[in-house]
C-alpha cells in the first residue's frame, strides 16, 4: 500500500498539488482583500465583514449575498442627481393661480398677473416669499419696504401744508 502511494506520489503529481494548494491560498487571500476593499467603497463595516471574509468560501458568499447593493460613489452621486432636479424644479415652477409656467425670477405671472415673488428692496432681485433675507445683497426682507413705507408716510404726513 505505502509502495503504490509513493508509485503514485511522482514529482509530477506532487508540484500539481503544490501548485493548486498555492493557487487556493492566493484565491483565499485575494477573496479577503476583495471583501475589505467593496465593503469600503459601499460605506458599511468593512472590518466586520474582513472578519467574517477570513471563513474560507462561506464568508465571501454571505458577503456576496447581503453587501449594502450601491456603491457610496454612487449613492453620492444619486443623491447629487436629486437634489440637482428639486433645483431644476424649483427654477420652473408653475404659476399658483392659473398654471402657466413660470420662471425663479418672475415676479408676475406674465398670464394672469398674480404676484409670485417680492422684489428686493434694496437690489430688485426676485425674492422667494419664504425668504426672510436677500440672497443677492443680504438685506432683510421687509426692511427696505418698511423704510420706503415709512418715507411715503412721511411725505403724507408732510402733504396737507
Ligand atoms: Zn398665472
Ligand atoms: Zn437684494
Amino acid at each position: 500500500m505505502g509502495e503504490l502511494l509513493s508509485q503514485l506520489w511522482t514529482p509530477e503529481i506532487q508540484a500539481a498539488f503544490t501548485a493548486i494548494v498555492v493557487m487556493l491560498v492566493v484565491l483565499y487571500v485575494l477573496s479577503i482583500v476583495w471583501v475589505i476593499r467593496d465593503a469600503y467603497l459601499r460605506g458599511t463595516f468593512w472590518y466586520v465583514w474582513g472578519i467574517l471574509a477570513l471563513v474560507p468560501l462561506i464568508g465571501v458568499i454571505a458577503y456576496c449575498l447581503l453587501r449594502p447593493p450601491l456603491l457610496q460613489i454612487d449613492r453620492d452621486e444619486q443623491e447629487l442627481e436629486v437634489a440637482l432636479k428639486q433645483r431644476e424644479l424649483m427654477k420652473y415652477g408653475e404659476c399658483a393661480s392659473c398654471g402657466y409656467p413660470v420662471e425663479s425670477d418672475y415676479v408676475i405671472c406674465p398670464n394672469c398677473h398674480q404676484r409670485l415673488k417680492n422684489l428686493c428692496g434694496a437690489c430688485h432681485h426676485a425674492l422667494d416669499p419664504a425668504w426672510t433675507v436677500c440672497p443677492f445683497c443680504a438685506t432683510p426682507v421687509g426692511a427696505a419696504p418698511r423704510q420706503r413705507r415709512a418715507a411715503a408716510q412721511h411725505t403724507r404726513t408732510q402733504m396737507p401744508q
